[in-house]
């Protein structure tokens, strides 16, 4: 801050230099020249006059009295007068016996005034010993040239009266440079000091100080300015304020969630998270932390690594110290920052195991006796009265379908066990389809439906669970016999870039629009009485969506009422999971 006076300041000094100096020089060579000048004419004027006094004497060539004259006149005046003649022959001198002293005619002067009519010199007098002013004018008789009259002036004199004259103008320069100063020093601090009170006021705002507020009375625009910042300051502290309670507002909101929340930047570095998160994590300061400080489990850290490349936000189930979370990750500002929000599912999946233990064990205890049922009606329906035939035919086709649903809940049961494992292997199309063209053979006839399939004999290296894969193909193709009453039905497989794709298509009743979303849910059929006659279990299409996930694939569905419908499933050449 003091920089900004000491450069107004010495700005000023500065200026106050630069108009002094020149001022001083010229001044003192004015005056100087001005004096010479004056003192030069003077002394001409005193010639002029002494040359009339003279002019008699030098007429009568009287040369005695005129050194006594001049000896009287130079006594009245302070210059000493020479009288040379022509020939530079001193013949008076108001200091000095004549008759002693040396020729003249070389001396600068006399020289100059008699060529010019002025002769001017400074130098130094041998005769007096002394530094000396030389004034000469030619000295006419009847107007002829008769010589030289010289006066001649101590410089002493000369120069201690410029002196003196220039020591008094140095000391009113000095006084006034004094002044200057001083005003100068005033102008400065006046200027500078609402802008100093607006710097350091400026300081404390950016240190967070939003109660400053400055002074500045000097009824101009300092003080509209200074004005201007008390008004902004104002603003910003109500801002601040107001971005501080909404802060706090969001951390109370964030803190009461009860889904762990934490955000973390793109090189997985935490920002924020909640209270929740930590109880999750075991951690109490996590901030700055790496997420994979925290949690310490490399599947999740995996899933978690794989959310913050990925270009959308992505949901999934994530197990933490033997609990369950479904992990949802949002990306926010241009993916620079991911939210995390851990949901707790643990109690969720016990139900779901509960469940499926239940249905595993209930499906086990009725197979056994639903086979014995199924045995004896078999052995008893030839011996059965006619009349009561139709009754052990109900029976029969009942207790087929308990069989099948109770076949098909276990094997639901089998591929929703987090436990399941694919076998692997590669797969022969070839013998795949054969398998399957005589399985279905008999069927097909009975309802004469044909089967085409168009495969590529060139797909190799294609990696699936054989036993799985076939279920899949057998729970379609049986699906396409029982809801196509005549027509053809079309398998088809081909290589793509990174997948096989698989089209199963039959000419049959098709699924309506309003159901196709929810055919793939357990149990869900589009029209129960048809499925029950058919005996369809509403399971099929649920243990075909399980194997095509278990082998990280995808199904489609496209299917119009009446004309048919066309199941495309896209399975990966090598299926890792669980594998
Ligand atoms: P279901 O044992 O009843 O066939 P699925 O799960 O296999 O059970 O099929 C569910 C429902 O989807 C069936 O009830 C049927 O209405 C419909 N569906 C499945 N495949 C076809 C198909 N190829 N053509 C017409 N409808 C079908």
């Amino acid at each position: 801050m003091k920089r900004i006076f000491t450069k107004i300041f010495f700005g000023y000094l500065l200026i106050i230099i630069v108009l002094i100096l020149p001022i001083l020089y010229f001044s003192f060579n004015t005056i100087s020249e001005n004096y010479q000048r004056n003192l030069i004419q003077s002394q001409i004027n005193i010639s002029h006059t002494i040359d009339i006094d003279i002019q008699p004497l030098l007429l009568s060539r009287d040369l005695v009295k005129l050194d006594s004259v001049v000896k009287d006149l130079g006594g009245n005046i302070n210059s000493r007068i020479t009288i040379i003649d022509i020939n530079g022959k001193v013949i008076a001198d108001s200091k000095a016996n004549p008759t002693s002293m040396d020729n003249h005619a070389d001396r600068p002067e006399v020289v100059k005034a008699l060529q010019s009519g002025l002769g001017t010199s400074v130098r130094h007098s041998y005769t007096i010993n002394q530094d000396m002013m030389y004034v000469a004018t030619p000295l006419k008789v009847n107007n002829a040239l008769f010589g030289v009259t010289r006066l001649s002036i101590l410089m002493e004199d000369y120069t201690s009266l410029i002196n003196s004259l220039e020591y008094k103008i140095l000391q009113i320069v000095l006084i006034v440079a004094v002044i200057s100063c001083l005003l100068a020093l005033f102008l400065s601090r006046t200027l500078t000091k609402p802008i100093i009170i607006l710097a350091k006021a400026s300081k404390d705002v950016a240190n967070g100080n939003f109660t400053i507020r400055t002074n500045v009375k000097t009824n101009d625009e300092l003080e509209s300015l200074g004005d201007s910042f008390n008004n902004m300051i104002e603003r910003l502290e109500s801002l601040f304020n107001q971005t501080n309670s909404q802060k706090d507002e969001l951390n109370k909101i964030i803190s009461s969630i009860q889904e762990g929340l934490v955000v973390i930047d793109n090189n997985g570095l935490i920002i924020l998270s909640n209270d929740s998160f930590k109880l999750i994590t075991g951690y109490e300061a996590l901030i700055g932390k790496h997420y994979w400080e925290v949690i310490r489990d490399n599947q999740a850290n995996k899933t978690i690594k794989k959310m913050i490349e990925s270009e959308i936000n992505i949901t999934a189930e994530i197990e933490l110290k033997n609990d369950f979370f479904i992990c949802s990750a949002n990306h926010i500002n241009d993916k620079s920052e991911l939210v995390l929000i851990f949901n707790n599912i643990s109690e969720l999946k016990k139900l779901e195991y509960i469940k499926r233990d239940f249905v595993v064990n209930v499906s086990h205890e009725l197979r056994t006796p639903l086979t014995v049922i199924k045995g004896y009606i078999e052995t008893i329906e030839d011996d059965i009265e006619e009349k009561n035939k139709k009754y052990i035919s109900i029976i029969k086709n009942h207790t087929n379908r308990l069989i099948n649903i109770v076949q098909d809940l276990l094997t639901v049961s089998q591929l929703e066990d987090i436990n399941v494992k694919l076998d692997i292997s590669d797969i022969d199309l070839n013998s795949l389809f054969e398998n399957l063209n005589n399985t279905f053979e008999q069927k097909l006839k009975t309802k004469n439906i044909t089967l085409s399939i168009d495969y590529n004999n060139n797909i190799h290296g294609f990696m699936a669970d054989a036993f799985k894969l076939e279920q899949m193909f057998i729970n379609l193709i049986d699906n396409a016999i029982k809801y196509t009453e005549k027509g053809s039905i079309q398998i088809s497989a081909s290589p793509e870039s990174d997948h096989i794709k698989f089209v199963i298509s039959d000419t049959g009743i098709g699924i309506p629009i309003k159901d196709q979303d929810r055919i793939f849910e357990r149990f869900y059929t589009v029209d129960k009485s048809r499925s029950r006659q058919l005996a369809g279990t509403g399971l099929g299409l649920s243990i075909v969506k399980h194997i095509v996930n278990l082998h990280r694939g995808k199904i489609f569905l496209e299917s119009e009422s009446d004309k048919g419908s066309r199941f495309t499933v896209l399975l990966p050449y090598s299926s890792t999971l669980n594998g």
